[in-house]
């Protein structure tokens, strides 16, 4: 039986991975970690008997211990919890499916345990990349996506031999603003950004993808994963969603991978890597669908995306900086404490002030983030 753990099991990536252990009958959970719902991780406890389990909230955390007390599980808090769960001695692979950077510090310790990483949580790549992939070479652990475009991209690539890669085309659905010009977004309320035209996820992505931001912060991710120049990407609008991402080689062949919009599959991919298993549900009819479009990005009007690609052409601590910006950002436009538009505006701006660092250590990507949020608290 496969053994897992998994960070974040209460958000959408997590309960679809639980839903697959559910289905498939043949995984056993070894320990799980939430931020603070603790009535569905204690649901999750019952249902799937993990042996250790983690609640960052520490008062949330000490509820839960007492509410479980009549079961043999261990209780932790915050880093120390994140960090039990992720080294959690009998698990081979941990996922990773909690939201930022927070992720960077178990991600870190689960490679050193010598776990696979099931890895949906980009923003530890992004901010971390240049830490996080020698780490894993050094350790012989192989880092497999759980982000649907950069599974497309990984099935892409088997068996590609010793052939080139030429281009890596990264699809985007554009999102529920496809379209519309940068004026026309100056009113966005949260609930307009909320609605994502294929995808259910979480919150925090799903503003990401409506900014574009999430892209661009997915083509740094396919960076660090796929070991291709940043000019080797090319984001390609698809708002079908059906074609998850492409890789055009040398000799002008392109290889896609297609599916309905169902985030249980590469999930699934990863767990099972590299064997294939049925999944559930509908699968892709293409009469059905009749057409597939294609469009070039808005850059305009959707800023996050060129901003992206200059934080990682800079490098350094530089797509910290971005992706600390738009954290910070994307949680005040969601209290309704900023316009849509000045999530990008704030992430520029603090691209331009914080001061760079090159090659950061993981004390400094958290300082850095840290002084990201000092600046935008002291001026929005
Ligand atoms: P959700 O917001 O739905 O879930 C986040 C999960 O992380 C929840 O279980 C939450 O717990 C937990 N969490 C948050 N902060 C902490 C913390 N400090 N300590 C422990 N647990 C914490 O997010 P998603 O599932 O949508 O996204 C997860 C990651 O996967 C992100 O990096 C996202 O970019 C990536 N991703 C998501 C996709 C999707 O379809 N959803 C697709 C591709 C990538 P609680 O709810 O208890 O607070």
């Amino acid at each position: 039986m496969k053994k897992i753990a998994i960070l974040g099991s209460t958000g959408s990536i997590g309960t679809q991975t639980l839903e697959i252990v559910r289905e498939q009958g043949d995984i056993q959970v070894t320990a799980l970690a939430a931020g603070s719902n603790i009535r569905l991780l204690e649901q999750q406890i019952r249902e799937f008997h993990p042996k250790v389990v983690s609640v960052w909230d520490e008062e949330k955390a000490k509820a839960l211990k007492e509410n479980i007390r009549d079961l043999d599980v261990t209780v932790f808090g915050g880093m120390d919890g994140l960090l039990a769960v992720a080294a959690e001695k009998s698990a081979e692979i941990l996922v990773t499916a909690i939201v930022g950077m927070v992720g960077i510090r178990p991600t870190i310790a689960a490679i050193r345990e010598g776990k696979t990483i099931a890895l949906a949580n980009k923003e530890t790549l992004v901010t971390a990349g240049h830490i996080i992939m020698p780490l894993a070479k050094e350790y012989h652990v192989p880092i497999l996506p759980v982000d649907s475009e950069h599974s497309a991209i990984f099935q892409c690539l088997l068996g590609r031999g010793n052939n080139r890669v030429h281009k890596i085309l990264l699809t985007a659905s554009g999102g529920p603003f496809r379209g519309k010009k940068r004026e026309e977004l100056q009113n966005v309320r949260v609930e307009d950004a909320l609605k994502h035209p294929n995808w259910e996820m979480g919150k925090k992505i799903t503003i990401d993808s409506s900014t574009l931001v999430n892209k661009g912060l997915e083509v740094m991710e396919a960076k660090w994963l796929f070991d291709v120049d940043l000019e080797q990407i090319q984001v390609v609008v698809h708002p079908q969603s059906v074609i998850h991402s492409a890789v055009e080689y040398e000799d002008g062949a392109v290889i896609a991978q297609l599916g309905t919009p169902d985030m249980r599959l590469p999930i699934q991919f990863a767990l099972y890597y590299p064997e294939r298993r049925n999944l559930s549900g509908e699968k892709l009819d293409l009469f059905q669908l009749g057409s597939l479009t294609f469009e070039k990005p808005d850059t305009h009007a959707f800023p996050g995306l060129a901003l992206a690609y200059d934080a990682m052409k800079r490098g350094g601590n530089i797509p910290t900086v971005f992706n600390a910006a738009n954290e910070k950002a994307v949680a005040m436009f969601l209290e309704r404490k900023i316009s849509y538009p000045m999530i990008t505006e704030i992430i520029e701006e603090c691209m331009k002030k914080i001061e760079f660092v090159q090659n950061p250590s993981v004390e400094q990507i958290l300082e850095t983030e840290a002084f990201a949020y000092e600046l935008i608290e002291s001026r929005w």
